[in-house]
């Protein structure tokens, strides 16, 4: 797989604690940005109602998850409240190869596997605007049971401990507000030197533009 230093691709990495609202955001952000492909994660964890196989993730077995972490399939792989769940490399290596910018929503874990293979991806950490909204979040989406609901505020402190390792941090409280700031994270990451100059390589030659090579 080729790096992001390499193509005009960018590689986002959207990590939240549960119910802090990282799928709505990013589902939100692709509305206005159909051109970034969302990753679709494998899961062992059950569907939740309305949920469909290959949409939100690939349901699978822990049988089958073990033989394709196995056979090398993840990019990265974690488990996250007691179930497996993983990135197919092969989703995102030709996409990324083809100069795609492609989100990955995943666990804290998984963004550090990542990120050691792609050190330019680009750490997004969603922050909730207090415990307390988290858990009310977690509640009205219902579509938990209430003790994995428990598990998942429980488990909130831990991974929010692990937010100063990433470049952004929105905090959502107003929607609006903190989807305009993703939106302007990603406009910003196109407009990196790189990006730009492989999107528009014969405008930089002919401008007289070198690559930088640090
Ligand atoms: P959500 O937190 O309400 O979005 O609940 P999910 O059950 O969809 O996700 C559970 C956890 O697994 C979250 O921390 C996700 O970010 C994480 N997760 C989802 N897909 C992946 C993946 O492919 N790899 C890794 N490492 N974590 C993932
Ligand atoms: P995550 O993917 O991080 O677990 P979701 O996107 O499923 O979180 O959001 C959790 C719940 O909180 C959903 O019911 C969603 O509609 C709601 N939600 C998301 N953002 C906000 C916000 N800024 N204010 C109030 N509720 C929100
Ligand atoms: P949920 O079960 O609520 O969909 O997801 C729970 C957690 O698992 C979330 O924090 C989500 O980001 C994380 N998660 C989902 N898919 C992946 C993945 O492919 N890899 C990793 N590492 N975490 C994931």
């Amino acid at each position: 797989m080729s790096d992001q230093s390499t193509s005009s691709g960018s590689l986002f990495l959207v990590v939240a604690p549960s119910g802090a609202g990282k799928s709505s955001l990013v589902n939100a952000l692709l509305q206005q940005e159909p051109a970034i492909k969302l990753s679709i994660s494998f899961t062992t964890r059950p569907p939740r109602p309305g949920e469909q196989n290959g949409r939100e993730y690939f349901f699978t077995s822990v049988d089958d998850f073990q033989a394709r972490r196995e056979a090398g399939e993840f990019l990265e792989w974690a488990e996250v409240f007691g179930n497996y769940y993983g990135t197919s490399m092969l989703q995102i290596a030709d996409q990324m190869a083809a100069g795609t910018d492609v989100l990955l929503e995943i666990d804290w874990q998984g963004a550090q596997q990542v990120k050691k293979q792609f050190p330019h991806a680009v750490g997004i950490f969603i922050l909730p605007p207090s415990i307390a909204a988290l858990e009310e979040r977690l509640k009205k989406r219902g579509q938990d049971e209430s003790h994995v609901i428990t598990r998942r505020i429980l488990a909130a402190g831990g991974e929010i401990a692990h937010a100063s390792e990433f470049e952004y941090v929105i905090i959502n409280q107003e929607f609006t507000v903190a989807l305009s700031e993703l939106s302007a994270i990603v406009k910003a990451t196109r407009c990196r030197f790189a990006q730009q100059s492989a999107r528009n390589a014969s405008l930089f030659a002919q401008l007289g533009i070198h690559p930088n090579l640090s």
